[in-house]
């Protein structure tokens, strides 16, 4: 196995990427993910992108592995994916479906975990063994790499971040808990605050650029300086997300947590202060084993070049 095929399957688009043998990416390519009509329709769709990779870059089908990050409940083990509400998928045998179609070794993973792995050995983690990917998005997902390896849990089904509990009380979560970590940092939480922010205070100069209704993830950061509701908003951000990730920091001890997804746009407007307020709450403070924040550095490519990390050799 010389060479390595790494197919990131997201709601709308399924993202392709073949990496040589050190590393470098040879060719890209994107198709429509077709979920609706089926796994297995969806399964012709990578086949026939991975076909179309390999000739393109003029590589051999039996000198590739494929990795594949897919969304939702992946038993990465067996090559299953359990359960999936994006892709309206459930008990697919994904792996053995693709092996049908293109008869290499296919192994998949959660496309959190792929991204992980993919900032992890190609991107802003890539000089480290210890490493944690959160992504502010939607949601709030990531992964776990200890000792160079991806932390999964029982049958694949950990590395949860986004519902480790910040305040026991607190907001309503997409999972049914109270208070976790993404009800309170995901952009669409951030989004939220923005809004009832602007709402409560008519003279916001928050309202001079938008409405309730435009109001985004970079709102508050935009005023950040001459607005004090949109200071009140970015600072009770920065307060949750530093508190889930001094969380992490304290139980796995990362050298580098990386943040990925639309919020971490902000670059060092968010890793700085969350540095400094990780930095106080880190458990025996940070003379002996600091850790870094940093903003994570491949984008929307980090899942595929993670799943094609999935499958070579370290
Ligand atoms: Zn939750």
């Amino acid at each position: 196995m010389k060479y390595y095929v790494g197919i990131d399957i997201g709601g709308m688009t399924i993202k392709g990427i073949v990496l040589d043998p050190e590393g470098k990416a040879l060719c890209e390519d994107v198709a429509v993910t077709g979920s609706e009509r089926g796994g297995d329709a969806m399964c012709d769709v990578i086949a026939e992108l991975v076909n179309n990779m390999l000739s393109k870059c003029g590589v051999k089908k039996k000198d590739i592995a494929i990795g594949v990050g897919c969304p939702g409940v992946i038993d990465s083990k067996n090559g299953v994916l359990v359960f999936s509400g994006n892709l309206n998928l459930r008990d697919y045998p994904l792996a053995a479906r693709l092996h049908e179609r293109l008869d290499v070794p296919v192994s998949i993973t959660n496309d959190a975990n792929a991204a992980a792995l993919g900032e992890a050995k190609f991107g802003a983690g890539k000089n480290y063994k210890n490493r944690i990917l959160v992504t502010l998005g939607t949601g709030v997902g990531g992964g776990i790499i200890i000792d160079g390896k991806l932390f999964e849990g029982y049958k694949s089904a950990g590395a949860e971040i986004g519902h480790m509990v910040i305040e026991r009380h607190g907001d309503v979560c997409t999972c049914g808990r109270r208070g976790c970590f993404e009800a309170y940092c995901s952009a669409t939480a951030l989004v939220r605050r923005t809004r009832r922010q602007m709402e409560d205070n008519p003279r916001s100069a928050m309202w001079t650029k938008y409405t309730s209704e435009t109001a985004n993830g970079k709102t508050a950061f935009d005023f950040y300086h001459d607005d004090i509701d949109a200071k009140e908003v970015v600072d009770w951000y920065i307060k949750y997300l530093a508190c889930g990730l001094a969380n992490l920091a304290n139980i796995f001890r990362p050298e580098i947590i990386m943040l990925g997804g639309g919020v971490s746009e902000q670059g060092d407007n968010l890793t700085v202060p969350v540095q400094t307020y990780v930095d106080k709450e880190l458990f025996g403070g940070t003379s002996y084993a600091p850790v870094k924040i940093v903003k994570a550095s491949l984008g929307s490519k980090a899942g595929a070049y993670g799943a094609a990390a999935l499958v070579m050799k370290d």
